[in-house]
């Protein structure tokens, strides 16, 4: 019988690609036709209705249950024009998935037949069973229920036959237990922080918009290859694999031409994100053999999560339909480039202004220094915070290897920024200024745009760097929500901002002019928080050493990291703001401890299965046939075997020695687990898993990835690294 290996092989040769030719009509035709957004709630509602939910989606006004039943039954008309038989709440639960249960439009009626019926509490607001999800013990058996609640500036959409409605999703007891909860505060939060500042120089201001564009990275691997490696389909990652003679050395495959399959598979793509009102916009291959990228125009923030995840979703499904598998994995093969998905964020104003871009005078480039300077002032003082909200059991395997930022948070800013923020720090003094120094120094904050137009100098090894016109937080992983990261970001943003104004209204009412106050303020947070700006190569040894002795914090240790959540100040920062309570916050990070200990868990398992059942009798079967070999061999040549047998007989000690490490290297480890699992402390029990169990992945897979050198390729039972990166 043929090694599974080489029947997925040959389902590889034997595909023809899917010509998928895109939709012939324009993009601009079938954009959003499955979303029900301002131009179809402007057609299908009332105007009243239509004016209450423009109201809850600019105001945050709460929907009232009586226009619900009305926005509802517009909904409900679209919907079903559109071919819609159910609806559902969507929602993203702390599994890092999205979660939904379909409910048809249908009620019975008593002559025996249905009529289709949406009523505005269906819309408002569902009571799923909580008991499932993850909660940290927040919500308990006892209290199972759970609800989901409209979030309305985040559209309807319809994915095959179901009207899809965004929502939170919150305990009976009114805590959450999504990703969306927490950012939506978060949202309001900084809209109001920002807009207090704003005014300070334009008074037309009066809503903040966070922004988010993010870069999704992914691996396409060949459906019959990826189901021959149980360890990609139970872990998204490969647990062992001897490196491919060839793999990115040559940087050849990097922006290159894309294969067709793939072509096809993102065409498939774009046309069902354009459906969804997903704005994407930028395709090209990645460094790793068979890596990818795909990136939209950037959204508001809430927005742009919600896209994140559809489209997660989306590219899963439609993988599938090319016969491809999609990794998000951050690390799925050892030794080549990982997966990130880059949060690219900035704050606009309702006036049309990016904060975070340099303006036109002096006036709005002041306005640009200042949020640059609170940006990365509040970056210095929750590095410890933003790093636990990026680590991940997977992005472990990222962070610090080559190829992405390491566990220390650092920004970068580009020659001019810099510079400006150099002088500013050398000029203004506490003492007052004299107007000629006032005017030299708003002269040079004048000149920003000029010299930075097309001028940003690009650090790619930097985790938190400039990029012209925004920042762009790169530690992220693949396969993260990006709603955690951002709702950290925003929030520590805010938590400044607020700091800042009230800096600054205090000199004010010392006296000093509102100027020279935000200059002296903003001086005196460029001193503070020097230490993270960093302009050099993030992946060097040097920076570790610098780093260090500039006094910032280097956490590998994922259970270690996400130990920030709950140190003081992040409390602190979360209560002040509102954004998580006592119980949410330290349900969260329960959930988190408990999913980093479950991943390791679940690989250390796969790896034991496999080692047992595929690799060792593997080894030994090729062992045996060495040894027949070196025994005929003594038949025939007598003593002289042992000349002649020389490198067999080394090798059939080399593959007793590899498969002996392997069976004590996995007997060690199911006994290590055993003590592990005994522990009750959720952190203890991850701690143990991250320093105890975590290690013996690396140790038993050096031997087998040697022993894939050493033994026939015919009996090989596991696809290759060089045929799962070459097969597109
Ligand atoms: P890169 O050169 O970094 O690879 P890409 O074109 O791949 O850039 O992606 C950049 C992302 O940043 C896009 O999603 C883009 O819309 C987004 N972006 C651009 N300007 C801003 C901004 N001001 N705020 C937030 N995101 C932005
Ligand atoms: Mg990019």
């Amino acid at each position: 019988m043929a090694v599974i290996r080489f029947k997925a092989l040959e389902k590889v040769f034997n595909r023809v690609p899917n010509h998928v030719t895109p939709p012939s009509d324009k993009t601009s035709d079938y954009y959003a036709i499955n979303v029900f957004d301002k131009v179809k709630m402007q057609k299908y509602l009332s105007k009243d209705a239509f004016n209450h939910v423009m109201d809850a989606m600019d105001k945050g006004t709460p929907i009232d249950r009586k226009k619900a039943d009305s926005v509802a039954t517009g909904m409900k008309s679209w919907a079903i024009e559109r071919g819609a038989t159910h609806y559902t709440h969507w929602f993203q639960p702390l599994t890092g998935g999205t979660a939904e249960k379909h409910d048809a439009f249908i009620e019975t009626t008593p002559n025996g037949g249905v009529v289709e019926i949406f009523a505005g509490d269906a819309l408002a607001q569902q009571e799923p069973d909580a008991s499932s999800f993850p909660s940290g013990g927040i919500r308990n058996t006892f209290e199972a229920r759970g609800y989901t609640a409209w979030d309305p500036t985040s559209p309807a959409f319809i994915i095959d036959n179901t009207f899809c409605i965004p929502t939170v999703f919150i305990s009976y007891t009114g805590e959450a237990l999504d990703h969306k909860t927490p950012l939506l505060k978060v949202l309001n939060v900084i809209d109001k922080a920002a807009t207090d500042v704003c005014q300070m120089f334009d008074k037309n201001v009066t809503k903040v918009n966070a922004n988010l564009g993010w870069e999704q990275e992914y691996f396409l691997i060949d459906e019959a290859l990826y189901y021959a490696r149980p360890d990609l389909a139970l872990t998204g990652r490969t647990l062992m694999g001897h490196a491919s003679a060839k793999d990115q050395q040559l940087d050849d495959h990097y922006f290159g031409s894309i294969p067709e399959r793939v072509t096809a598979f993102m065409h498939d793509l774009e046309s069902e994100a354009y459906k969804l009102g997903i704005p994407v916009m930028t395709r090209h291959n990645e460094v790793a053999p068979n890596q990818y990228e795909l990136a939209p125009v950037f959204e508001e923030c809430n927005l742009a999560v919600d896209h994140n995840a559809l489209l997660m979703d989306l590219m899963k499904k439609v993988s599938r339909h090319h016969g491809f598998r999609v990794l998000f994995h951050e690390k799925p093969f050892k030794g080549i480039n990982g997966t990130g998905k880059h949060n690219n964020w900035s704050l606009s104003t309702d006036t049309g202004v990016i904060l975070h871009k340099p303006g036109k005078n002096p006036k709005s480039n002041l306005q640009f220094i200042t949020h640059v300077v609170n940006t990365v002032k509040a970056v210095y003082d929750h590095q410890d915070l933003l790093r636990a909200s990026i680590s991940t059991a997977t992005n472990a395997h990222r962070l610090g290897a080559n190829e992405a930022p390491p566990a220390i948070l650092s920004c970068f800013l580009g020659t001019e920024v810099s510079a400006m923020l150099d002088q500013l720090e050398e000029q203004v003094t506490n003492k007052k200024m004299t107007p000629d120094e006032k005017t030299a120094l708003k002269l040079d904050i004048g000149k920003i745009p000029e010299i930075l137009l097309d001028n940003t100098d690009r650090n790619r090894t930097s985790p938190f760097a400039f990029t012209g016109n925004r920042f762009e937080f790169r530690a992220v992983g693949g396969s993260t929500n990006p709603a955690m990261p951002m709702t950290v970001l925003n929030a520590a943003v805010a938590g400044q901002l607020i700091e800042f104004k009230k800096d600054v209204d205090a000199l004010i009412e010392s006296g000093v002019k509102k100027d020279e106050a935000i200059f002296q303020v903003l001086r005196e947070y460029i001193i503070a928080s020097k230490a993270i700006r960093f302009e050099g190569d993030n992946y060097s040894e040097d920076w570790v050493k610098e780093a260090e002795k500039r006094g910032l914090t280097n956490v590998t240790d994922v259970p270690e990291a996400l130990g920030a959540y709950l140190s003081d100040k992040s409390k602190k920062l979360f209560f002040d703001l509102g954004i998580f309570t006592e119980a949410e916050l330290e349900g969260r990070v329960e959930v988190l401890f408990e999913e980093y200990m479950m991943k390791i868990q679940i690989e250390a398992r796969v790896l034991g299965d496999l080692s047992l059942n595929h690799i060792v009798p593997t080894a030994v079967k090729y062992q045996n046939r060495l040894m027949e070999n070196v025994l005929g061999l003594k038949e025939i040549y007598g003593e002289e075997f042992k000349t002649l047998a020389g490198n067999r007989i080394e090798l059939i000690r080399e593959i007793s020695d590899h498969v002996t490490a392997i069976k004590q290297g996995v007997n060690e480890m199911v006994e290590a687990r055993k003590v592990a699992n005994k522990l009750d402390d959720g952190k203890e029990k991850a701690r143990q898993y991250s320093k105890v169990i975590a290690p013996f992945l690396d140790t038993i897979r050096i031997h087998i990835d040697k022993l894939e050198l050493i033994v026939d390729d015919e009996i090989w039972p596991l696809p290759k690294y060089r045929e799962l990166l070459f097969s597109s």
